[in-house]
């Protein structure tokens, strides 16, 4: 009966959908999607042909009407994104909210997210993460977002795009202690995935020792500010360990 189903995709490994995913999408009436070319190679790898509605960032509103009248018609829908998670760093709030408003059955599909495929690889304390997403991309902004992050106790999570990934390490290393620690989650699922786990201090360093690392589609992981232990004491430990190896 009429129901939205929200239903989470690879982001990288054709191996990750889900078998309730393939159910669910072989048994609806439509799938609402970010792009039509994409969901259309999803389906018919698994010899799927359905009615495809696009569903991107501008026209979210105008294609929530339609949705909710097919709905309203007794129609079973699937809202999916390019990869991961809809709704999240992607189109699909909108829409659920709307089909939220009009009173009628939403129901979410787990898969896979980067955030938090990110996030279980990662050996932060993630009891308590923050969600940042995409930073802004022009420098005066972003810094004004890291200036406001800079006490949040909770592991951060941003996502990234390969064109802006070494302005973003830098803004973040300039922006944070160098002590704190940083995870770089690339390609994950993919065929040239990495995690590297160092501090600040080292991430400029790393990131610009080799363009294959600044390849990709990334999530970030920073540590939060509580997290981050007694900064003198570290930075001494820090001092005391290269006098040590310069000594040796
Ligand atoms: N809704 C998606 C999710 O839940 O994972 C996120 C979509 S957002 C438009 C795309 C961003 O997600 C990328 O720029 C990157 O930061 C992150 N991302 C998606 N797939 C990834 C992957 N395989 N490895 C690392 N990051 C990925």
């Amino acid at each position: 009966s009429a129901t939205l189903y929200v239903v989470a995709t690879p982001i990288g490994n054709a191996g990750d959908i889900s078998l309730r995913a393939l159910h669910t999408l072989s048994i609806v009436d439509a799938v609402a999607c970010e792009d039509t070319r994409n969901t259309g190679h999803l389906l018919t790898r698994y010899g799927l042909s359905k009615n495809l509605i696009a569903a991107h960032q501008h026209n979210e509103r105008e294609v929530a009407d339609k949705l909710i009248a097919r709905l309203q018609a007794g129609e079973r829908i699937a809202l999916v994104s390019d990869a991961g998670t809809p709704a999240v760093s992607d189109p699909g709030a909108r829409i659920v909210d709307a089909v939220r408003n009009a009173g009628l059955r939403v129901i979410p599909l787990p898969g896979a997210s980067a955030a938090v495929t990110a996030l279980s690889a990662s050996g932060l304390l993630n009891d308590q993460f923050y969600f940042v997403g995409f930073l802004p991309a022009k420098a005066k902004q972003r810094e004004t977002v890291l200036f406001g992050l800079q006490a949040i106790a909770a592991t951060m999570v941003f996502y990234e795009a390969p064109h802006r990934i070494t302005e973003t390490v830098a803004a973040l290393a300039a922006a944070f202690e160098p002590t704190r620690h940083i995870v770089f989650a690339r390609e994950l699922t993919k065929l040239f995935e990495e995690t590297h786990r160092c501090t600040l201090a080292e991430a400029v360093t790393w990131i610009n020792a080799d363009p294959n690392r600044q390849k990709g589609e990334f999530v970030l992981l920073l540590e939060g500010a509580a997290n981050a232990g007694d900064q003198d004491q570290i930075e001494a430990e820090r001092i005391l360990g290269i006098l040590l190896e310069e000594c040796s």
